[in-house]
């Protein structure tokens, strides 16, 4: 079988979890004054060091959360609650815990929604007609989970230079695949994930620039200096420390390989004649991640063959749920329900064999034999 679903998660990298369990026995809370505690208490400082070295920030900039989704709702809920009557842009195209907790607060606070064009970008000039004196926060990703498109982040920062909002970056699925640098970015505020690169599920992280306020969603100690209350999971911490440090030293072997199989990938597809259409800007993509468009089978279909032909994929995210609705980021590209209704993300990872692209092919090709008869 074939997994080939790499941006809904990865697997927990084997040397990462043994060096990990190794640091058990300091198990102390963070917050005890004894020496347990105090042990606890350093290993994580380390740890916050090590992790915010590797997006060029500080490490009391970095607030650990229990995942991007926790961090994505802290970044914009904890801006939105420090403002009287708010107007806030942000994209068509993000995950779910960008785009569903904006659609929660535009009852009560305005909320514009950039529409991408087809080739799976969001325009920056119209995020800069979208501006208003009263504008607190733009979200935008830096790297879209279901097609790959790489935003004009850079372009959008340099916008906001002469205005009060703040920019929030969901670069989730960027880090390990190209640089992450909150200062080259110009964010004010970052998301990063540690299951989507080798680490465990259950941990993330927002990046705060120093100076900014946000309003706690958690409320209890004064852990993570008060921006969000709880024991602090030392040992996940080191993980996602480890996790991030293995991803940015490889990043330039893992990337090429992926950008590899993806070529591969492609060039087998036009070989054995299947139709298909990438959806988006090839050279605008993250190197892991293709959307394509089967004009001959529904997602849902297809995702269900090729799982029992033991090729696992996705289509677009696999975050709602087990179900296969018509994609909204396809659908904001091309407006065309058919289109978002009938394809597929692939994302690949340096973990795989080249034979393997063969064998999804193969498969695939397989199944559109079997409907075309
Ligand atoms: N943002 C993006 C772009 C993602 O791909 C994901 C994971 N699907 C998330 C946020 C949510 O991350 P987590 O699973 O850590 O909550």
């Amino acid at each position: 079988s074939v997994y080939v679903d790499y941006a809904s998660t990865t697997p927990f990298d084997r040397e990462i979890l043994n060096e990990v369990m190794d640091s058990a026995d300091v198990f102390g809370n963070p917050s005890s004054i004894h020496r347990p505690g105090k042990d606890a208490k350093a290993a994580l400082q380390k740890h916050r060091t090590h992790i915010s070295q590797k997006i060029n920030a500080k490490p009391k900039e970095i607030i650990i959360t229990s995942g991007a989704t926790e961090a994505n709702n802290l970044a914009i809920r904890g801006t939105a609650d420090r403002h009287e009557r708010p107007h806030m842009i942000t994209t068509d195209i993000e995950h779910a815990s960008v785009r569903t907790t904006y659609q929660n607060l535009s009852e009560a606070f305005e909320v514009t929604f950039l529409k991408a064009s087809e080739n799976g970008l969001i325009d920056a000039d119209d995020l800069k007609n979208s501006l208003r004196s009263n504008t607190v926060l733009v979200s935008i990703m830096l790297v879209n989970n279901e097609t790959g498109s790489i935003q004009p982040v850079f372009e959008i920062a340099e916008i906001l230079k002469d205005h009060q909002a703040l920019l929030h970056v969901d670069a989730v699925q960027a880090f390990g695949h190209m640089e992450v640098d909150v200062q080259k970015l110009g964010a004010d505020m970052l998301t990063l994930s540690g299951h989507k690169i080798y680490g465990p599920k259950g941990i993330g992280l927002l990046y705060l620039r120093e100076g900014i306020k946000l309003s706690a969603q958690l409320t209890g100690g004064s852990h993570e200096l008060s921006r969000r209350a709880g024991t602090e999971n030392v040992m996940w911490v080191h993980a996602l420390a480890l996790a991030m440090e293995k991803a940015a030293d490889e990043r330039a072997q893992r990337s090429l390989k992926e950008m590899q199989l993806k070529e591969r990938f492609l060039n087998e597809l036009t070989a054995k004649k299947i139709p298909f259409e990438v959806n988006g800007d090839l050279n605008q993509q993250a190197s892991h991640i293709t959307n394509i468009y089967f004009p001959w089978s529904e997602a849902e279909f297809l995702l269900t063959a090729l799982d029992m032909a033991g090729i696992f994929v996705s289509a677009g995210s696999a975050c709602n749920a087990g179900t296969v609705q018509p994609s909204h980021v396809i659908q904001s590209m091309y407006e065309d329900e058919e289109r978002a209704l009938c394809s597929v993300r692939f994302s690949f990872s340096y973990l795989m064999e080249e034979d393997e692209v063969t064998e999804i092919v193969s498969q695939l090709d397989a199944i559109y034999k079997r409907l075309s008869k």
